[in-house]
């Protein structure tokens, strides 16, 4: 017998209906590439979706059609999100930070018949376009511009397109597992890799990362997704914030620390969310201002390891609680995110600062798995160290698009981390597992001495290396940014080791550098690092 409740399919136009209809006057503000602010609300951004997804069927556009879009975080990105998918399209979000080899390799790999671009990106365009074949359409952001049309041959725009479609236009309906968005990994080694979501898998994700144990989003918050719209979807932070009717705040490209805190304390921002880096901006410009952000509860930090010297700034100095949240495109991104338990409420406040720096617990819909090369299971003991496997509804099948067989082993995906699940299912990531650092028969925690050194005042930036090694074939080798100021020797650096690991995992020596170089979505790229200084301890 079959239960006799509605069948209504999960689709991602569902989440902006619900916005529109009971959120019509909740805030989008928005920061122009081309300077000041827009402001909008839910009901707009619904009616000009609607515009857009029938203006994409007017020019012939058919379902699972994929349409890109190289943009920043702003009103008009949020519209292709929602009205891209919600005709049935595939929104296909490209960082404009990859090389241009990567950025051709995606285009041709995605078929994409149409690209809505920022003028900030277009002289990448006009250097690729003889390149792209099966790209039909170039829509600029932004009203008529002679200027960019004169640049690049066939340039359309984008409100026009609006301007062509049809306001009553009626969000179709069709199976929830239907393509909704592709985003590709970064690739720092071979090409990008595509992930293909489903508007079942978002609305789901959407769900999950909206659950009080995750951001805990309400119609009551003001969010700022700093984590960029083409850096997997934002985080799911879209879809979510209309699910929930919450005010968004889209900060365009101005991502420097006082921007930020201007955004923040302009527009009374209650959660922001990005990467690690982009927070040591906004913590140095609010020390250098002597401000604070009183409306902010949270900060959502994930997509490195999150050091707990910045958790614990964020709490002691401003008040902001941190969640850290661990992920991969491939899932979406969120695969857990770091509360307590009700156990934990008992437990000193240093105690639960060490359980807060974790990667914390998955939500329900995602299960996690620590195991051996093949995916079979190993102790969730808190200690037992082995790949990290992921499971779940919004973890990928397969890529998109690829001769070879999907990785999974026994229907496992292996997320190529190394880490630890406690008895509660709390992970540690140890390392990336081509990071991980075998030193004799041990492993050492790149991710763990990074966090110790991250924690000293003489050091801005820091990571650690595999660097070959003649008598325990690899060894430990941290590589600093100096502070702002400071000039510590290579001797103070290892003496902020002393007491907090074992001896014999301090790194054995310190290259100091001016900046380390990061990939496309701020990620440090170690092979870089390690074809530099991998023989620093054999010279
Ligand atoms: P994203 O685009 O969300 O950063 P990527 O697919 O580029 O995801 O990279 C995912 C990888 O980033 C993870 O497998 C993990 O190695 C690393 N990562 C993400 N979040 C964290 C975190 N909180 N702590 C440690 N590593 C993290």
């Amino acid at each position: 017998m079959q239960g006799q409740m509605m069948n209504q399919p999960l689709l991602i136009s569902s989440q902006i209906r619900h916005a529109a209809r009971y959120h019509a006057d909740a805030e989008i503000v928005s920061v122009e590439t081309a300077g000041g602010v827009h402001r909008t609300n839910w009901g707009e951004v619904e009616r000009r979706a609607r515009r857009l997804g029938s203006a994409l069927q007017g020019l012939g556009l058919e379902r699972s059609d994929r349409v890109a879009t190289l943009a920043w975080n702003n009103h008009r990105h949020l519209e292709i999100y929602f009205g891209v998918s919600g005709a049935g399209m595939v929104c296909h979000t490209i960082n404009p930070r990859l090389f241009p080899e990567q950025l051709v390799y995606i285009f041709n790999h995605a078929e994409d018949k149409v690209l809505f671009i920022e003028k900030t990106f277009l002289p990448l365009i006009e250097a690729l376009q003889d390149k792209l074949p099966k790209l039909k359409h170039v829509y600029l952001l932004s009203g008529k511009d002679d200027e960019a049309a004169a640049k690049v041959p066939g340039l359309k725009f984008y409100e026009d397109l609006i301007e062509q479609g049809d306001e009553d236009f009626e969000w179709p309906e069709f199976d929830e597992n239907t393509a909704s968005s592709l985003c590709y990994t970064s690739g720092t080694t071979g090409n990008p890799k595509g992930a293909l979501y489903s508007h079942r898998s978002t609305v789901l994700h959407s769900m999950a990362v909206a659950l009080p144990d995750s951001l805990a989003l309400t119609a009551r918050d003001c969010l700022l997704p700093v984590v960029p719209m083409f850096h997997v979807n934002a985080w799911g932070i879209p879809y979510a914030a209309a699910m929930v009717g919450a005010k968004v705040v889209l900060p365009g490209p101005g991502l420097d620390g006082d921007s930020l805190k201007n955004l923040i304390n302009g527009e009374k921002v209650t959660c922001a969310a990005g990467v690690p880096t982009l927070w040591q901006g906004l913590i140095g410009a609010l020390k250098k201002a002597g401000e604070k952000v009183p409306t902010l509860t949270r900060t959502v930090i994930g997509g490195s390891a999150c050091p707990p010297s910045m958790i614990a700034t964020f709490r002691d100095d401003y008040g902001v609680d941190t969640l850290h949240a661990w992920g991969m495109t491939e899932m979406s991104p969120v695969g857990s995110v770091s509360t307590l338990l009700h156990k934990h409420m008992a437990l000193s406040p240093e105690e639960q600062a060490a359980i807060r720096a974790k990667q914390g617990r998955p939500p329900f819909g995602v299960d996690l798995m620590i195991g051996d090369e093949e995916g079979n299971e190993k102790p969730m003991d808190g200690d037992t160290q082995g790949d990290l496997y992921a499971k779940g509804h919004w973890v990928i099948s397969e890529y998109f698009n690829v001769d070879t067989p999907a990785p999974h082993k026994q229907g496992w995906f292996p997320t190529g981390d190394i880490a630890t699940l406690d008895a509660n299912g709390i992970l540690t990531i140890k390392d990336r597992s081509k990071d991980v650092i075998k030193s004799g028969g041990e492993w050492i925690s790149s991710v763990e001495l990074e966090n110790i050194a991250m924690g000293m005042d003489m050091v801005a930036d820091a990571a650690v290396i595999a660097a070959k090694h003649a008598k325990w074939d690899e060894r430990p080798l941290l590589i600093v940014v100096k502070a702002e100021g400071q000039d510590p020797s290579e001797q103070d650096v290892l003496a902020g080791f002393e007491g907090q690991v074992a001896s014999w995992q301090v790194p054995d020596a310190v290259v100091f550098v001016d900046a380390l170089p990061r990939n496309a979505t701020g990620k440090v790229l170690k092979n870089k690092l390690r074809d530099e200084h991998e023989n620093h301890l054999l010279d």
